[in-house]
């Protein structure tokens, strides 16, 4: 059992833009490894996870 890593909001800070819509947009500084890509989804291990092989799934048309 993987141990569960607390959701460190310091690590955002100053962050004011979507974390999927620049990685998606291809900006260096939000990059994270894809796992999958669809033409409508893609799924990526998060550069700072909060638990072990965690895979956030999301549509690439993405609205706030
Ligand atoms: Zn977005």
């Amino acid at each position: 059992m993987s141990k569960r890593v607390p959701f460190d909001l310091s690590r955002f800070k100053g962050v004011t833009n979507c974390f999927i819509c620049e990685f998606l947009g291809g900006n260096t500084k939000y990059q994270h490894r894809f796992v999958a890509e669809t033409e409508r989804a893609v799924a990526f291990l998060n550069r700072f996870p909060t638990l072990e092989s965690y895979v956030p799934v999301a549509p690439k048309e993405h609205r706030e």
